[in-house]
């Protein structure tokens, strides 16, 4: 039994009732796809909302939202604050466009989970990026500006009570917008599973994909075998016309040509047991995500159950992308934890409940590619840790794709990009953990309202797109 992050512990007892998905039809499927997370999950429904006949089987390796989708920080956010990215990467258009539609995503989430009975104690209450030492005062001006300019601008400045609901003195200023929220990601991931079965996708849990084989028979019709592996049954073979790999960190190791296209770098949280008197004390009686505007950003919430769960990323980098056993423990980074905890507020006496960490997929852009990797066969990954809205715009994506519709998702700048590579190792790990650790200098120096020293700013620059605001 392998160690649980505490959404999915929480989310497995919950399910008295749990349905099960029908075996693998020998008649070959339209759509196959490996990866039981949000992003095949969505795929599945989406397709089955636009057409409901296509026949789709899902083949997940463990239970779905084993991976990403069952143990993130639940922080459901939009692309707004990348908005300079986008328009650097895809120009004014399409950044305006992904801006707009990661904003109604917030809102369709919601009301797909209420229309489905899927109880995730999903809150949209709104997110404040905020200021948490004096170097990240103002560094989301430009973003503002720009979005200003955009006729996109959703963020507001908030005034001195309002900047309480963000739990701690630590926070000077604060920007909000109410497009964002926080969800109980491993809830969501299971309700998805329900109702995709509920929908007539075919769910095997506990089945491996192994390989494939793309059979030109002739230009028109062609299929692709594809092997897997039940628990304790040989390897066995299904056939389906497209075939779509929804699986995020293993992306490297089942479609090898995309392995310098991602980089696996740990977010490491931890939650409270549930203190909601103290929270109430803190102001942090809502469901509002609080970010703070550094490269490897806080990020806290509130449970209903009144817990505070607090995550951290750009930990733990694997070396040549492998999800090792380290995701599947308890945090190796709780003394990080523990200073960003005590960072926002002080001599706490929380009751710690669990720490666990799980592999984000960063890309070079810092956002999602969606690609045809060979004739019918398609990739989704690079979500950079901002994945549980934009999983949801991956599905819209490529069910277009997969479904070949012509259009505004299959034209979209995200599909078929060209990617940039990261270096090769060991020069990718090498360079991930000196510039990891420059900015840990940088921000901690500016925690400590000291001046960083210019090689920890000159390789936080080199970071990149690496953080969930611009912020250089
Ligand atoms: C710790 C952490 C915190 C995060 N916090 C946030 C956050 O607060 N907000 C946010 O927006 N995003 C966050 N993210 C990112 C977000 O969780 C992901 O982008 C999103 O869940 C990706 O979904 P997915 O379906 O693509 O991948 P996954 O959920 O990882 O699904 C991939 C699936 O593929 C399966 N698989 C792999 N190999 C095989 C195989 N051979 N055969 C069959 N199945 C296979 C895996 O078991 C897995 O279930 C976080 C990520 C992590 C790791």
């Amino acid at each position: 039994m392998i160690y649980q992050p505490f959404w999915f512990d929480q989310a497995m007892a919950e399910e008295t009732n749990a349905v099960y998905s029908a075996d693998i039809d020998t008649k070959p499927y339209d759509i196959a796809i490996i990866g039981g997370g949000f992003t095949g999950l969505w795929s599945a429904i989406q397709l089955k909302i636009q057409a409901p006949n296509t026949r789709i089987v899902i083949v997940e390796k463990d239970i779905c939202g084993q991976g990403a989708s069952g143990r993130n920080g639940g922080a459901m956010l939009t692309w707004s604050t990348k908005y300079m990215s986008l328009k650097n990467h895809f120009g004014h258009a399409q950044a305006t466009w992904l801006v707009t539609q990661s904003e109604h995503a917030v809102q369709e989430i919601a009301q797909f989970t209420k229309s489905n009975n899927i109880d995730c104690d999903l809150r949209i209450d709104g997110c404040y990026i905020t200021a948490s030492n004096r170097a990240q005062q103002g560094v989301l001006s430009p973003c503002i500006r720009a979005l200003d300019s955009a006729g996109l601008n959703n963020w507001q400045q908030v005034d001195g009570t309002t900047l309480k609901r963000t739990g701690s003195a630590q926070n000077s200023m604060a920007l909000y917008s109410p497009y964002a929220g926080s969800v109980q990601p491993a809830k969501l991931v299971r309700g998805l599973r329900r109702v995709a079965i509920k929908m007539g996708v075919i769910i095997k849990e506990y089945t491996r994909y192994i390989s494939h084989t793309v059979n030109d028979e002739n230009q028109f019709e062609s299929h692709i075998t594809v092997d897997y592996h039940e628990q304790n049954k040989p390897v066995n073979t299904l056939k389906t016309k497209k075939l779509l790999f929804a699986v995020n960190a293993w992306l490297p190791k089942l479609q090898p040509q995309f392995a310098r296209n991602v980089v696996l770098v740990s977010s490491d949280m931890v939650i409270t047991k549930p203190m909601p008197l103290e929270l109430n004390a803190l102001n942090l009686n809502h469901g509002a995500a609080i970010i703070d505007s550094r490269v490897f950003v806080n990020y806290y919430r509130t449970t209903s159950d009144g817990r505070l769960m607090l995550g951290k990323g750009g930990n733990y980098f694997s070396f040549a992308n492998r999800v090792s056993s380290k995701f599947d423990r308890p945090s190796q980074y709780q003394k990080e934890l523990d200073y960003s905890l005590s960072y926002f507020f002080g001599e706490h006496e929380f009751e710690i409940e669990r720490t666990w960490t799980g592999p984000s997929d960063r890309s070079v852009s810092g956002f999602p590619f969606f690609q045809e990797s060979e004739k019918n066969v398609y990739v989704a990954a690079g979500y950079s840790g901002n994945g549980v809205v934009q999983s949801y715009l991956g599905g819209k994506v490529l069910a277009s794709l997969l479904l070949n519709k012509q259009d505004e998702w299959q034209r979209c700048a995200l599909v078929n990009q060209n990617l940039v590579r990261f270096p090769i190792e060991p020069f990718r790990t090498l360079g991930a953990y000196i510039i990891r650790n420059g900015i840990r200098r940088k921000e901690r120096a500016q925690d400590d309202n000291r001046v960083p020293s210019p090689i920890d700013c000159y390789l936080t620059k080199l970071s990149g797109a690496a953080a969930k605001v611009d912020t250089n």
